[in-house]
């Protein structure tokens, strides 16, 4: 293998690699070049200096240190070395399994050493599995001594190791770790990665804007992000990475639509049309300030004769199916055919059902076109589209199947899109029969910030509708465990003799989870035994019966046939039974924030007070204690949904899941750095604003890092 100049040096090369760790760390991290490997960043930082007494390790901690006295040394059964070690506030037990003969001559009883690992629980005791061993210093005062030099005004002594105390942990895998790269030898190379590698860096921000925003040049940012000269230097380069990403990114999006903007035709809708005005005019309800402003742009879009690519978020309830059907009735208005997509069968169905009511006045011809449409009314529709006569459809995937051709297809509507893949909607565009592709509009329920919409959704333009219809009463939601079962399933009957209606959810984690329908199937029986036929009716739905059999228990319930609904979350996107006043989620810890609030957001659609009953088991850990709490303490969507963020970062949230960011973020977090984020924005949208295109000199340095393949925006919010 050829050598590789600078930054393009192959790891192989650097001391202590070689050829086979360079394929363990090429596998495993990704990792080949010197350059990767520069880029390649801790993900925390431990303080050497500081150490964790034995008798307060937990096991909940993460790495930890400890200094100890090694007690005794035990090797069992000819594989595993115990070591029992002491500290004087107790004893740990170390365990190995590799590396047994010399860990045995070296961990000598009655020598000191520091210890550094992971504190885990083990047979009632905290032990700790292949544990980093350092010589204890000599002097008893710091770790990873050697040259201890000055630090601060105070002149106070500060661990030494390359000046820093604070050493940096990278990613990690098993196979890593048994490969011989532990922490230290991953320390140890980035030193010889900064050597070799840092004269060959090249300064990738402007100068000006370096002085404006306040950034440390690339290489002090590089070498502190890796060894740390002290918390304020760490901190400096953190926020230098970190802006460098997020301002490329936006510099990405922005500039892709701007261009956009410039050559995307559109279809020119100029009129409202008759159609729209009749269904406004006959609507049981005054629009919300909100609904009113989110149409009003996107008429904006739909008349400019360019493209409409617009986000459009609202919490659950706040009324997106109005603002669907009027703008579907403006495309209607202006000869073209419509479709509103629906990730999934029950909500295709409802969709389509609740839209009756407001087209009946517009005699505009609907039809709903799902995977389940016999062969007969399938034919029939195909029919519809490619003749016109047809001016909305509603469907799932089965709008995008190759033999439906529509006359003119001039908007798509696509709910939930998260459900929805680049690809699918690739085979939608590839429907448009005009010169100009389809104006879009994606609706989501996932409540998140703006800037971080923006990005998440690519060049999409964003609407919220920030206010749910009046007269909505707030859900109360209550925290319970098993022993409550009992009150809980009384409180149920008060609710039904009342005339409500109740839905019990199961978590649905893993399609193919053989347990998870095993409790759904157990606590189903559970409610049958408990609320007998005929005095109740329980409809159960899962992802498992065929569609038949889900639409008619589905049915039973809509239609008030059905007291309890018990269900895996497929329920969890769309159903609208406004009678429905109780939400009973069954092991709730088990699912995430967004999710929960979804789900909750089913019930409090009637006039009647409803409820939310969070089920859980007795022990939670931190993180399902404080999703439980937030529940319990706010309905507010986006609160909530910033709330999932922080505690999981955006690559968990839901619905951005499959998508996927538009890039990789090397150590910006979109959750958490709101407030670079929007700066980077700024700062990247004030660029562009003087130079679009970037042709100026003075952006030269912005082109040509923009080319790199990290900054190649994946665009899967376009239809394209
Ligand atoms: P979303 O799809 O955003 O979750 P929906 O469109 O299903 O919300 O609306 C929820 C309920 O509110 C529906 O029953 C709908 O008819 C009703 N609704 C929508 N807009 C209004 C409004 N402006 N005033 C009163 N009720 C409304
Ligand atoms: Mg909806």
């Amino acid at each position: 293998m050829a050598q590789g100049n600078g930054l393009d040096m192959d790891i192989q090369f650097l001391p202590g690699v070689g050829p086979k760790r360079a394929a363990l760390l090429k596998k495993e991290l990704a990792v080949g070049t010197i350059g990767e490997l520069l880029r390649l960043y801790p993900f925390r930082y431990i303080d050497k200096s500081s150490f964790v007494r034995i008798a307060e390790a937990r096991p909940d901690m993460a790495y930890i240190q400890i200094r100890a006295m090694v007690m005794r040394v035990d090797v069992i059964e000819k594989k595993r070395l115990s070591v029992w070690v002491s500290d004087g506030s107790g004893e740990m037990e170390l365990v190995f399994f590799k590396g047994v003969k010399w860990m045995y001559e070296k961990l000598k009883p009655g020598l000191e050493f520091i210890f550094f690992g992971k504190p885990a629980a083990f047979n009632g005791r905290i032990n700790m599995v292949h544990p980093e061993v350092d010589a204890a210093p000599t002097d008893g005062n710091a770790a990873g001594a050697g040259t201890a030099g000055m630090a601060g005004a105070g002149g106070r002594m500060a661990a030494a190791g390359a000046g820093a105390t604070m050493t940096g942990v990278y990613t990690s895998t098993e196979k890593l770790k048994t490969g011989g790269v532990t922490g230290k030898v991953m320390n140890k190379l980035m030193e010889a990665a900064l050597n070799k590698g840092l004269p060959f860096v090249e300064e990738s921000m402007p100068e000006d804007l370096m002085r404006q925003y306040g950034l440390v040049p690339l290489h002090f940012a590089l070498r502190n992000i890796h060894f740390p000269k002290d918390m304020i230097s760490l901190e400096k380069a953190r926020y230098r990475l970190k802006f460098e990403e997020l301002f490329y990114l936006q510099l990405s999006l922005l500039k892709q639509k701007y261009i956009r903007s410039r050559s995307e035709q559109g279809i020119p809708m100029p009129r409202v049309g008759e159609a729209f005005n009749r269904c406004y005019e006959s609507l049981p309800f005054p629009l919300t300030g909100a609904q009113k402003r989110v149409i009003t742009e996107i008429r904006g879009d739909m008349k400019s004769g360019r493209q409409m690519n617009r986000l459009l978020q609202g919490d659950v309830g706040s009324g997106k199916t109005m603002v669907a059907v009027l703008t579907a009735l403006i495309a209607v208005g202006n000869g073209c055919q419509a479709c509103i997509m629906a990730p999934t069968e029950v909500l295709a169905q409802q969709h389509y059902k609740n839209i009756q009511k407001f087209l009946a006045p517009t005699g505009v011809r609907s039809a709903l076109l799902t995977g389940s449409s016999k062969t007969s009314e399938r034919r029939e529709v195909h029919q519809g589209l490619e003749d016109g006569s047809i001016g909305i459809i509603v469907g799932t995937h089965a709008l995008i199947e190759d033999n439906v051709v529509f006359r003119n297809l001039g908007l798509a509507i696509i709910d939930e899109q998260h459900r929805f893949g680049v690809e699918q909607r690739s085979k939608l565009w590839k429907k448009a029969s005009y010169g100009a592709p389809p104006h879009v509009l994606v609706m989501t329920a996932t409540p998140i910030p703006r800037t971080l919409a923006m990005t998440l959704y690519g060049d999409l333009d964003v609407s919220v509708i920030d206010e749910l219809p009046p007269g909505r009463k707030p859900v109360q939601t209550i925290h319970a465990t098993e022993g409550k079962r009992p009150a809980l399933y009384r409180f149920m009957r008060e609710q039904i003799a009342l005339g409500r209606q109740i839905f019990v959810v199961y978590p649905l984690i893993n399609e193919t989870e053989k347990l998870d329908y095993q409790s759904l199937e157990a606590g189903a029986e559970d409610i049958m035994n408990k609320f007998p036929y005929p005095d109740y009716t329980t409809a159960v739905v899962h992802g498992k019966q065929l569609n038949d059999v889900k639409k008619f228990n589905m049915d039973a319930f809509a239609a008030g046939r059905a007291d309890i609904l018990v269900a895996t979350s497929v329920i969890e996107v769309g159903v609208d039974v406004p009678n429905a006043s109780v939400m009973v989620i069954e092991s709730a810890e088990r699912f995430g924030l967004s999710q929960l609030h979804q789900l909750r957001g089913r019930v409090g659609r009637g006039s009647e007070k409803s409820y939310c009953v969070l089920m859980t088991g007795h022990k939670l850990s931190k993180e399902s204690r404080h999703r439980i709490e937030l529940m319990c303490a706010t309905e507010n969507g986006f609160e909530l949904a910033e709330e999932d963020m922080k505690m999981r970062g955006p690559g968990d949230l839901e619905g951005t899941q499959q998508s996927g960011l538009p890039i990789s973020l090397n150590i910006a977090s979109l959750a958490k750095d709101g407030i670079i984020l929007n700066t980077a924005r700024e700062c990247a949208d004030a660029v562009l604003r003087e130079d679009p295109t970037l042709t100026s000199d003075r952006n030269q340095l912005l082109r040509k890092e923009l080319r790199k393949e990290k900054y190649q925006i994946k665009d899967y919010s376009k239809i394209s």
